[in-house]
């Protein structure tokens, strides 16, 4: 090897572990957020703790560096694992490979080279797994066999995922999660974790699917007409219940307020539809209006009165909901 491409290869460690150390701590937010909230939660997934990643997802350039330093001895392996989880306990460790979780058989997931759909399906298995049943864990380190049991415990069922673009962004999809990495470099991690939760919100209220039952069409459209007094319902129940989930998983509910200011005043008015969403000092003040309810009750959950209208049609009245500052 040359001295250029040992620096190079240097280089390349770095920024795996940085993706590795930007993977676990959306991570942990999404495992805060999904566990402390699990009352609040129709569908639910056993919460193991468990940061996974492929080899397959990195791309054809850096997959042998990849494999080398990560030391991939299976398709799929343990990331990360997040800090005080089950998995933690359990024993499992980050760049163990794994071969088996409770009936999945790890060898088996398939996916296209190049991209997340082995990781997502991987996922996916794992989260159908039954929600409170041990989950016997069978995996390579070092190249020993080693087993551990996961004693998992109910977490709402959604997936957080890291886009690594250097541009704001983040959305729901019902069930997932995905929040650009630049949020990451610039915002605070009680920031990162507010609008982690203010995603995680229109999953857990079904917003997605509720909008398509009133007959919202996503895309260019969606900002006009008939639809911006639902679009502007399901931002303000978000934005609401992202107070409640934040309190409950122990962050601050006035992060909510702190990621809003910071974001309006970065002039990120590109980030959200401007049209069909509120003014963001309006929600700064229907949020200043809502946290003094939260920060008055002690008791952990709480499970605010918007999650027993969830299986209910949106009504678009966003105005009762909307405080002017
Ligand atoms: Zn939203």
């Amino acid at each position: 090897m040359t001295a250029g491409a040992g620096a190079q290869s240097t280089e390349g460690n770095a920024q795996f572990e940085a993706l590795r150390a930007a993977d676990l701590k959306l991570a942990t937010i999404g495992w805060r957020l999904a566990t402390a909230n699990a009352p609040l939660c129709e569908r639910l997934e056993p919460g193991t703790g468990i940061q996974l990643h492929t080899l397959d997802q990195f791309d054809s350039a850096t997959r042998a560096q990849a494999q080398t330093h990560f030391g991939f001895a299976s398709p799929i392996a343990v990331e990360a694992i997040v800090s005080g989880s089950p998995a933690e306990r359990a024993g499992l460790r980050a760049d163990d490979s794994l071969i088996r979780v409770g009936s999945v058989d790890m060898r088996a997931i398939a996916g296209k080279a190049g991209t997340t759909e082995r990781l997502v399906a991987a996922q996916l298995a794992i989260a159908a797994l039954p929600t409170e049943a041990s989950i016997a864990v069978e995996a390579l380190r070092g190249g020993e066999a080693i087993r551990v049991t996961i004693e998992p415990v109910p977490a709402c069922k959604s997936r957080f995922e890291l886009e690594i673009i250097n541009s704001f962004g983040a959305s729901a999809d019902g069930t997932m999660v995905q929040i650009s990495s630049r949020f990451l470099d610039d915002y605070s991690d009680d920031q990162v974790a507010a609008v982690t939760a203010h995603e995680f919100a229109h999953n857990v209220l079904h917003h997605r699917d509720r909008l398509v039952a009133r007959g919202v069409d996503y895309g260019l459209l969606s900002g006009f007409g008939a639809n911006v007094k639902y679009f502007r319902q399901t931002e303000i129940q978000a934005d609401l219940l992202s107070a409640y989930l934040l309190a409950n998983a122990g962050y601050p509910p006035r992060a909510s307020i702190d990621f809003w200011r910071k974001y309006g005043s970065d002039g990120l008015i590109g980030l959200f539809r401007s049209r069909s969403h509120p003014h963001w000092r309006d929600r700064i003040a229907t949020l200043e209006a809502e946290i003094p309810k939260i920060e008055a009750q002690a008791a952990r959950p709480i499970v605010p009165a918007l999650i027993a209208e969830r299986s209910q049609p949106l009504s678009g009245d966003w105005q009762s909901l909307l405080v002017r500052r």
